[in-house]
């Protein structure tokens, strides 16, 4: 597959090139694709005016001596870790779990990135959005988004993924987390940090009937309204508290959560 047939592969989809989308894309589940990840970027930005994907950084992470009660962490217990981690800087490469999408935005010329030492996002012409952010509103920029009807895209990748999901956690009024990241001289209180991501693709039989499936490459890709995404998971929460959490038995993130619904 070439950059031509890529821009015309996303113009098939018949989106408004003129609402923001959030990506979150798996650069080799397209197969053969002549120049990676930055023929993606180039391709998306052909389509669409704004382009933001989740640019997290986990290694800034730290675990404190104490801290609130019944999240999910073990206080005190990973004190060799913390001696690896690293203080959040705005070039700070993205997590490699993210993948090289994520770091091929972040590097573009015209890209901003919000300044979450955890859960940053990074954008071009997508300001609005990422300075939305703080340190207790780390969604705030898909809610941003969500108002401005953008639009959720999943390259390859499925619903465990799909960050805007935790958006929507959130206003159904799902438990939250606190965690700790190094910025230069401090150890910044991250609040309102999202649940596991595990049983998301328990969405796709509400969501299916919203989604623009399609075939780009070798990948699945997804697309979908990112407020009809938050809408339809806080009806899902609504009519069943427990929706959306993961059958792992060793998940604290999932324990915490369903700890605190009986
Ligand atoms: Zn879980």
């Amino acid at each position: 597959m070439n950059f031509r047939q890529l821009i015309k592969a996303f113009k098939k989809l018949k989106l408004d090139g003129s609402r923001p989308v959030l990506v979150h894309a798996s650069v080799s589940s397209l197969g053969k694709l002549k120049g990676g990840s930055e023929q993606l970027l180039g391709a998306l930005l052909e389509n669409f005016d704004s382009v933001i994907t989740p640019t997290f950084t986990f290694k800034t992470m730290i675990t404190p001596e104490t801290g609130p009660e019944n999240n999910a962490i073990e206080y005190g217990s990973k004190l060799d870790l913390n001696k690896m981690s690293e203080i959040f800087y705005p070039n700070m490469p993205v997590d490699k779990r993210m993948g090289i999408f994520a770091e091929t935005l972040r590097k573009h010329k015209e890209a901003s990135r919000s300044t979450h030492p955890i859960l940053s996002f990074a954008g071009i012409n997508a300001e609005k959005y990422l300075n939305a952010q703080s340190l207790s509103r780390p969604l705030a920029p898909i809610a941003a988004l969500a108002k401005d009807k953008a639009y959720t895209m999943l390259i390859g990748l499925d619903h465990t993924r799909n960050t805007s999901i935790h958006l929507g956690e959130q206003l159904s009024g799902r438990k939250t987390f606190t965690r700790w990241a190094l910025v230069s001289d401090m150890v910044a209180e991250c609040t309102g940090f999202p649940s596991c991501s595990g049983g998301f693709n328990a969405v796709l039989p509400y969501m299916s009937p919203f989604i623009n499936f399609a075939k780009i490459g070798d990948a699945e890709v997804q697309v979908m309204q990112m407020d009809v995404l938050v809408k339809t998971v806080q009806q899902l929460l609504s009519s069943d508290s427990s929706a959306l959490l993961c059958d792992n038995d060793e998940c604290h993130r999932c324990q915490a959560v369903r700890a605190e619904l009986e």
